[in-house]
């Protein structure tokens, strides 16, 4: 019932799509039902403050949206690559429930999904002219892998306002033990996030418009209406499968860490 309201009140104020809706109602069921209180808490703290983000910069980044492929409005596909890998975490808990290491595969995952929402929606307001994550040249706003100071601040942020969290709705043993969890988790999140800001310089397909001049990550028409073209990237590997691969390595090495410390 609180997946379902969630959605149901974040498609109203535009935040998610028809699908994107569909997709939070299920993952959200699944997480908050089979993993608790714990786990839905973090999920959702992710969930409303990156939309309440999206509404706050939403106003002022408008006139870049024609950068971005989707706009504020999420779709099934981001929603799912968001939080999707966090679903898995939850079954996996159902079957191994005295494994720590699932959790803190799930708020690793969380964290980096958080870092980047946090650094995309304040990166993109900052004053200063972005620059590439690989090559540091200054680069266009709204550019895929373009970095800014106050983005990768945000993106830390967001990081570790999912590891103050984590432990505090589940608390370790003690407070060298939470500290620890904390930065733990916040290192994954900071590791997330520039692994898809790396992904999407690199790897991450970007289109064209004819029209515009612009870099789109936009598959067959830009917002202007004009047919893209291909520019350079993997084909298959949409902005969705660049958040999703970076979720993923953010979950990855919070587990690695953690198993590796004892
Ligand atoms: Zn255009």
């Amino acid at each position: 019932m609180i997946a379902a309201l969630t959605a149901w009140l974040s498609w109203r104020s535009k935040n998610l799509s028809s699908s994107g809706a569909l997709a939070a109602v299920v993952l959200g069921t699944i997480v908050l039902g089979l993993g608790g209180w714990a786990w839905g808490a973090l999920l959702w703290s992710f969930f409303i403050s990156a939309s309440a983000l999206s509404k706050l910069a939403g106003r002022r980044k408008s006139s870049l949206d024609a950068a971005f492929s989707k706009g504020s409005q999420r779709d099934a596909g981001q929603v799912i690559a968001n939080g999707g890998i966090c679903a898995a975490f939850v079954l996996l808990h159902l079957l191994l429930p005295q494994a720590d290491w699932v959790w803190l595969g799930f708020a690793g995952t969380l964290a980096a999904a958080n870092a980047d929402t946090w650094g995309t929606e304040l990166g993109v307001l900052s004053k200063r002219q972005p620059r590439l994550i690989t090559t540091l040249q200054e680069v266009p706003r709204g550019t895929a892998g373009a970095i800014t100071l106050e983005g990768s601040l945000a993106s830390f942020g967001g990081a570790l306002f999912i590891g103050l969290l984590a432990v505090l709705v589940s608390p370790p043993p003690s407070l060298g033990a939470a500290t620890g969890i904390c930065l733990l988790i916040g290192l994954a999140g900071i590791l997330g996030a520039q692994a898809d800001s790396w992904l999407s310089a690199t790897v991450q397909a970007m289109y064209v418009c004819p029209a515009c001049k612009q870099e789109t990550e936009h598959a067959e028409v830009h917002s202007c209406g004009t047919p893209t073209q291909f520019k350079r990237g993997w084909r298959w590997f949409n902005n969705d499968l660049v958040n999703l691969s970076a979720n993923l390595i953010g979950g990855m090495f919070a587990i690695i860490a953690f198993l590796s410390m004892g």
